[in-house]
């Protein structure tokens, strides 16, 4: 290396000294300068612009910019001869924020000495409360040199700072924005930043900035046209650099060799599809046909089933297994939840009638078997579903998370179904298909949470994606209504009054709730792996979605345990109602879908466990107590448990929020419209909201920082079109190294942020 020039490798510590280093490493887990470099400032203020001092808010850990105005100290001689305390009162020019600082030794009074009326600086700490005004307790900070009536500075760094705009940096206590500030300009004075990733052509058709240019101009933007040009250019980086990486991992996955499972005339399928009890929609068909044409051929098929809740996905799947059965293979079908794996098994079996009990009287021709696995199957039950899975006595294989452990072996896997794909990470995709032998198995996944384009070419960019737009033809639409119980509370009155209604002509009903309830606490879920049942019994955290005022004080979320007993003897007295949840055991949880299923039940009290896939089409009705607990996706989902038969559906989000909320505007947005994606796009914007001043300045550690799914959908489309043709022409980037490292680097932390988040 050359004295004096540094590199995007170059760990920190040799860069700007241990000290430094580990507090940038402690805070925010940076090792190298390229770690640095990519930590982008939030925002920056331009010279004589302050901080809306108003905007803050008690627990946030903020940076502000703002002027002293008034200094205010005293003694505190209960505490000791020298102790004392001063009040230092900053402002925007329109609201104000105390400093507070104590000290006990005379020498601690010195750190207030350059707060004098008038100075301008960055103050950093988090904002508390005492008594009615929000102050910083012991805030750091650091002086502008701007134009202090008493501050004697240097013409040129006066200069300096008149022509900058400030970087304000995601900070912590440890780490403030200044102190990033300095580091970064340290490294950058010197910083080789290697071979430009993007390809010279690329950047020249689509007028973009050089790569070591745009690094500088984001840290330290001559103006706003100079960072704009910044910040295109860097999300060309990411955007770019994950396609490419997408268009590498699909090239990968059609290169490797698959067994074809050609379509066999007279076999199950067959006969199956004569068994139907309805016509298959246009949609279903087409579908269909593309995914039969894919199991024919020697490589494996990656395909994503997009189709609205209720479109009928489940009988594309089951055509697909049965095709591969017919062709000698098996096929496994993986659902998030017990409820819905143990539904999948009684609609498969029912559907397939004597085509399902191969080995047993009065089994058809060429029946096959089918496997149900999950968490709770019992011990003998188990055995022997796992046998037949390895001899290959059970062509299909229904089950849960179960499926995926070690001792499930398969005789022959050529096609995994995943139902419910926003449920699973690509881990546990790719656990499953590491099942196969030899060959690697064709690949279905479905999913009824609509997925805005964006997220789906940067999600799922490695797989080709079919959509079923129509619902089969006779659904009624579902009718959504808001009942606000704070402004009209006779109206839930009516609602119970309307779900009997629907009992009495003869449909059932369901009542949702956030909670479980009885002994449950709110750290019910363990966080990690969604796809767990216990961890959706609880609603999408509001926190992430935009709820309002919500500082902590609000009452829990309704509770099954307390809703059901409540309706039993009150509003629903009389009727027959069942209870379901995450916790009850896996029998009594089968039993109580078995009997709603059955008509033996009139209103079933749940969870969220019903939320995906749950399909009885008697279920007409819906109310959703505490609706503004849900997620947006949540709720359409939801309700897109009923109304799946002739009878319309009506579905009631009980709520308590008050009108001119987001919490409210949320549900009015799903009470207007039934259309999935454009709900998706909207729950996609609300999630962005809650980035506001202070709510949260730590950094994110990895992942997309510039590019916005939902703003950048113009570059995300022409990224997506430039790194297909280079992968296409150059599969391995042999010609673009600096590229291929990148590229490398980049597309597991991305992808594994997304599905956290979603
Ligand atoms: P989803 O796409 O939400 O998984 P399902 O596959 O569960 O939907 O289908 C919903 C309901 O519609 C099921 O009862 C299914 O039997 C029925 N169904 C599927 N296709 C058709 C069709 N072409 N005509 C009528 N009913 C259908
Ligand atoms: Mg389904």
């Amino acid at each position: 290396m050359l004295p004096g020039v540094s590199t995007l490798g170059e760990p920190l510590t040799r860069a700007l000294g241990p000290k430094t280093a580990r507090a940038l490493e402690a805070a925010f887990g940076m090792g190298t300068v390229g770690d640095l470099v990519r930590h982008y400032p939030r925002r920056y203020y331009t010279r004589g612009e302050l901080t809306d001092l108003s905007s803050l808010r008690e627990g946030d850990h903020v940076t502000v910019l703002a002027r002293v105005d008034h200094v205010g100290t005293h003694q505190m001689p209960s505490k000791g001869r020298n102790a004392g305390r001063a009040e230092v009162i900053i402002t925007d020019d329109r609201a104000k924020l105390v400093l507070t600082f104590f000290w006990r030794h005379a020498g601690g009074r010195y750190v207030v000495k350059p707060l004098v009326p008038g100075v301008v600086g960055m103050f950093a700490g988090t904002v508390s409360r005492f008594r009615t005004r929000l102050q910083l307790v012991h805030p750091e900070y650091e002086l502008l040199p701007g134009a202090p009536p008493n501050a004697d500075l240097t013409p040129e760094l006066a200069a300096e700072f008149a022509a900058e705009m400030i970087p304000v940096y995601p900070a912590s206590a440890k780490a403030s924005s200044w102190m990033i500030a300095r580091a970064v300009k340290t490294v950058l004075d010197p910083l080789d930043a290697g071979e430009d990733p993007l390809p010279a052509e690329l950047r020249e058709r689509h007028g973009l900035a050089g790569r070591a240019e745009a690094i500088r101009a984001i840290h330290r933007p001559l103006d706003q046209a100079d960072l704009k040009r910044a910040r295109e250019r860097l999300k060309w980086d990411e955007a770019f650099l994950l396609q490419a990486a997408l268009a590498q991992r699909r090239l990968a996955a059609a290169a490797m060799p698959a067994m074809p499972r050609p379509h066999v005339d007279g076999g199950i399928a067959d006969e199956f599809d004569a068994r139907l009890p309805f016509t298959l929609t246009a949609g279903q068909v087409a579908v269909g046909e593309t995914i039969a044409g894919e199991l024919a051929c020697a490589y494996p098929m990656h395909r994503l089933l997009q189709g609205e809740v209720g479109s009928g996905k489940t009988v594309i799947a089951i055509r697909a297994m049965l095709q591969v059965v017919d062709a000698g293979g098996q096929a496994a079908l993986l659902a998030p939840t017990e409820v819905l794996a143990q539904q999948h098994y009684r609609s498969v079996t029912g559907m397939l009638g004597p085509l399902a009990q191969a080995g047993q009287l009065g089994a058809a021709e060429h029946a096959t078997g089918v496997a149900l696995l999950t968490g709770s199957v019992g011990a003998a039950a188990r055995r022997s579903a796992l046998s037949d899975v390895f001899t290959g006595d059970a062509g299909i294989v229904i089950g849960t998370h179960a499926l995926l452990e070690e001792q499930v072996q398969f005789s022959d896997l050529g096609l995994v179904v995943i139902d419910e794909q926003h449920r699973f990470g690509v881990e546990q995709r790719d656990a499953l298909r590491a099942k196969a032998a030899d060959n690697r198995p064709h690949v279905l996944v479905m999913t009824a949470t609509p997925i805005p384009r964006t997220v789906a070419m940067t999600v799922y960019g490695d797989l080709e994606v079919s959509a079923l737009r129509e619902l089969p033809r006779g659904r009624s639409p579902i009718a959504t209504t808001v009942i606000p119980v704070g402004e009209k509370p006779a109206w839930l009155e009516r609602a119970w009054h309307r779900l009997r209604e629907e009992v009495a002509a003869g449909h059932q009903a369901f009542v949702v709730c956030p909670r479980i309830g009885g002994d449950d606490g709110p750290g019910n879920g363990t966080g990690k792996g969604r796809a767990a049942e216990e961890d959706y019994e609880y609603a999408d955290d509001p926190d992430d979605i935009g709820a309002d005022g919500d500082d902590g004080k609000r009452r829990p979320p309704l509770a099954v345990a307390d809703v059901a007993p409540m309706l039993a003897e009150g509003p629903l007295a009389g009727l027959r109602l069942g209870v379901l949840h995450g916790r009850l055991p896996a029998d009594e949880k089968e039993a109580a879908m078995r009997s709603f299923s059955a008509g033996e039940l009139d209103v079933l009290v749940a969870t969220t466990v019903i939320e995906v896939g749950v399909d009885v089409p008697n279920a007409t009705a819906m109310v959703i107590m505490d609706a503004d607990r849900f997620g947006l996706s949540q709720l359409h989902q939801l309700r897109g448990r009923v109304g799946r038969g002739k009878a319309p559906g009506v579905c009631l989000l009980v709520t308590d929020s008050p009108p001119g909320t987001t919490a409210r505007d949320r549900l009015d947005a799903v009470a207007s419209t039934t259309d999935g994606f454009e709900l998706a796009r909207h729950d996609l914007e609300l999630r962005r909201e809650g980035d506001v001043l202070g709510a949260s300045q730590s950094g994110r550690r990895s992942g997309l920082r510039l590019l916005s799914l939902l703003r950048d959908e113009r570059t995300i489309t022409e990224a997506r079109d430039r790194a297909w043709e280079l992968v296409a022409k150059d599969p391995f980037l042999t010609e673009h190294p600096g590229l291929a490292g990148m590229v490398a680097e980049i597309v597991d932390e991305e992808r594994a942020e997304y599905l956290e988040k979603a």
